[in-house]
């Protein structure tokens, strides 16, 4: 397998083509951005702790029956993917306030939801990724009503997943960020699970252990990253 042209250039990845037009192989950088690209950065590290991380999640997913884009990880900083059509959704499932929903809602940061709440967001940088409901979905023909009633199986399977994971690892899973592809007619789990798209706390501590550290400026933000790989890595079974 051959690595051809660089089809796309993301703020933490770049996607190339192969000589198999159904493969692509995806490159993690350590750039980091935040609030829809205004603050802007370096996690030195990071890219590498991404691709392996996303690896071992997206493996153990696929062993519960969660379809995914991933084939087979490459080196440190790459992995071949099925070449999928992303849909234009952000999935994010929340089970303890924070961030943005912390701010709309009034709730404080830390308070655990009586039920899993699932948002989607129109992926549209220009617009800052606004909320969006189902009724828009299908009035924008982002996804048809099977390809959401999916979406929304699979969001709430793969938390239930990673809730456990991360728990055996004295991580509580905050919240998440997913993004759906389709390979073949058939909607597959894509993009990344890493500390950029997941919040995730130490269980006894609270210590925040994602990208809330950049954001906000807390500092240790690459041991943080390498300290979620190696919880992760350390307790493999
Ligand atoms: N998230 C993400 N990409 C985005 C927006 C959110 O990965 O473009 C993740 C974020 O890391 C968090 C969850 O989705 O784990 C919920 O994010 P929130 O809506 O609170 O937005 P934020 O406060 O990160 O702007």
């Amino acid at each position: 397998m051959q690595k051809l042209e660089q089809l796309y250039e993301g703020k933490a990845k770049k996607v190339f083509k192969t000589d198999n037009e159904k493969q692509y192989i995806v490159e993690y950088k350590d750039d980091a951005t935040a609030f829809n690209g205004e603050k802007k950065g370096t996690i030195t590290g990071k890219g590498v702790v991404n691709n392996k991380m996303t690896a071992a999640l997206f493996a153990m997913l696929e062993e519960h029956g969660i379809p995914t884009h991933q084939i087979e990880l490459l080196s440190d900083r790459e992995c071949l993917v099925k070449a999928v059509k992303i849909l234009p959704l952000e999935v994010i499932v929340r089970n303890i306030a924070a961030g943005s929903l912390s701010q709309r809602l009034g709730i404080k940061e830390g308070t655990p939801m009586k039920k899993t709440v699932l948002e989607f967001c129109y992926k549209n940088d220009e617009l800052g990724d606004p909320m969006i409901n189902d009724y828009h979905i299908f009035a924008m023909e982002l996804a048809t009503e099977d390809q959401v009633e999916k979406i929304k199986d699979y969001a709430l399977r793969i938390n239930e997943i990673l809730q456990k994971f991360f728990l055996e690892r004295n991580i509580r899973l905050i919240d998440f960020k997913l993004e759906f592809g389709l390979y073949d007619g058939e909607v597959i789990l894509a993009d990344e699970i890493s500390p950029d798209t997941c919040r995730l706390w130490d269980k006894d501590t609270d210590k925040k252990l994602d990208k809330d550290r950049f954001r906000r400026d807390l500092g240790g933000v690459e041991e943080v990253y390498q300290e979620v790989l190696s919880r992760i890595k350390n307790t493999e079974n």
